[in-house]
């Protein structure tokens, strides 16, 4: 059972793939070479998703950017407008995992960040995996095992690997499964933040030990480095304005603070002067921040020396998927001057990456992509339409079981037919609606029509409705996975 609110609607109607390919030879970079248009395999092939990017940014904020990051790519590459993803929800694992496998999350597995598990009757994390453990932190914690055991299908480095096995195929980001699910179920690692004890891990899935570069890197502390420092605005307050107020209502803070406007304080959250509302992890301030990218970026150029990557005779891939943004939106929406100063900043990262990519392989020897996961849509308190607000899940949940209880004759209390609402779907228990001798069809349509009094709530699809599309080849199967 799907219900689709508003919300979830003109996310996806604004969601748009972007896609920049830049082709095998550069101006910027060096002179091109009369032999740089000759078609030939690429040393490295770099993916970088920026998580919850929207497209509009880059017409935005172009004005703002420099001449070697976003730009160069718009203006030396190939750039790929008018796409969208063809589903729901467009979140951060499944945009992840369809990025270089091109599977639908009907098909791959990954429908959601984290959804309902009918048979464990639990909440399951896309990318969770209790036969394997950490490796960078102790094996028992939960923030390293991790894996693509959830993912069924193959990526492009998957495919790759089979034709040239000596290719590296390695993925980077500060959270695990923007590491994970692009690289592939066959990469030889991928490397996440934990935001606990500030060192890059992953799982014994790929490898019994850290690589010696990361343990090297790790015992840098450089993460350390930017705990209690300032993120100030990058460019005068005029720069700015076009995004409206700094201390605009809707807009959350970032944890350890309590005010909501530039300068930020990347807190050490271990510091015990430090007001909690919630329970943190000693480095969780600086995810919503511009040092997640600077990290981000830090550890993906020692990957790239660590592991040879594009340097060894081979193609190898490597995918950066820069997280903060996302953090970064789900706190201040995309109309603050947060996620401009993100944006311009990460502008800035990018032109580091690329000079980087060009000194250690070159980027004529270089296919690099760049695309994001998802959009977001704007804060509810600043829609234009007023046609927006937020809802609570559970209140949904318990709302809907309120009113079927009042249709059908049985106790939700104790019989539970209901089970979750997770990701905008309810969850039936289809065994005991049977065995209370219900009719399925009815009891979803009661379901649906429950939902739909919910705020706004504007339409849903019941399971039944979602198969018979699918088997008939309906426009559902491709939106509805
Ligand atoms: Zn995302």
């Amino acid at each position: 059972m799907k219900l689709i609110n508003n919300s979830t609607a003109y996310k996806k109607t604004i969601t748009a793939l972007i896609i920049i390919q830049l082709s095998l030879f550069s101006t910027l970079f060096g002179a091109p070479h009369k032999n740089d248009r000759i078609l030939r395999k690429p040393k490295l092939i770099l993916v970088i998703v920026v998580d919850q990017m929207r497209v509009d940014y880059l017409d935005r904020f172009r004005d703002l950017m420099c001449d070697t990051g976003f730009r160069f790519l718009m203006e030396k590459g190939t750039r790929c407008t008018n796409c969208r993803y063809e589903y729901t929800p467009t979140n951060t694992a499944p945009g992840h995992s369809f990025i270089l496998s091109g599977i639908y999350p009907g098909i791959s597995g990954i429908i959601s960040n984290e959804w309902y598990s009918t048979v464990r009757r639990r909440e399951v994390y896309c990318v969770e995996d209790s036969s394997v453990f950490s490796i960078g932190i102790d094996p028992w914690e939960a923030a390293g095992r991790m894996s693509p055991k959830n993912f069924s299908g193959t990526t492009v480095g998957d495919q790759l690997k089979t034709i040239s096995p000596d290719s590296k195929v390695i993925g980077i980001a500060i959270n695990d499964r923007g590491a994970i699910l692009p690289a592939g179920k066959h990469a030889d690692g991928a490397f996440w933040f934990d935001p606990q004890s500030g060192k890059w891990i992953s799982s014994n899935y790929y490898f019994k030990h850290l690589p010696s570069w990361v343990s090297a890197y790790n015992d840098r502390h450089l993460p350390e480095s930017y705990l209690n420092k300032q993120w100030i605005k990058l460019l005068p307050d005029s720069d700015y304005v076009r995004q409206g107020i700094d201390d605009a209502p809707g807009e959350g803070t970032i944890a350890g603070e309590t005010t909501r406007v530039f300068p930020h304080l990347a807190a050490d959250l271990n510091d015990p002067n430090i007001i909690r509302t919630s329970v943190f992890r000693r480095f969780d301030a600086l995810l919503p921040t511009t040092f997640g990218d600077d990290l981000t970026r830090q550890f993906a150029e020692e990957a790239i020396s660590g592991e040879c990557l594009g340097q060894c005779g081979v193609t190898d891939v490597l995918t950066i998927s820069f997280s903060s943004l996302d953090y970064c939106g789900h706190i201040f929406g995309p109309d603050s001057y947060e996620i401009e100063d993100m944006i311009i900043r990460l502008d800035r990262q990018l032109a580091g990456l690329f000079s980087f990519v060009d000194s250690t392989i070159g980027v004529k020897n270089t296919v690099i992509v760049l695309t994001a996961d998802h959009g977001v849509c704007s804060l509810p308190e600043k829609s234009i339409a007023g046609m927006a607000g937020r809802i609570n899940g559970k209140d949904v949940l318990v709302d809907i079981k309120v009113r079927i209880g009042q249709k059908f004759d049985y106790n939700e209390g104790s019989d539970n037919l209901l089970l979750a609402f997770s990701n905008d779907y309810v969850y039936l228990d289809y065994d005991g609606i049977k065995e209370h001798g219900f009719n399925i069809d009815s009891f979803e349509v009661a379901v649906g029509e429950a939902g739909l009094k919910e705020p706004y709530a504007s339409r849903y699809y019941t399971r039944t409705q979602i198969e018979q599309s699918m088997a008939s080849g309906g426009s559902t199967d491709s939106i509805l996975c």
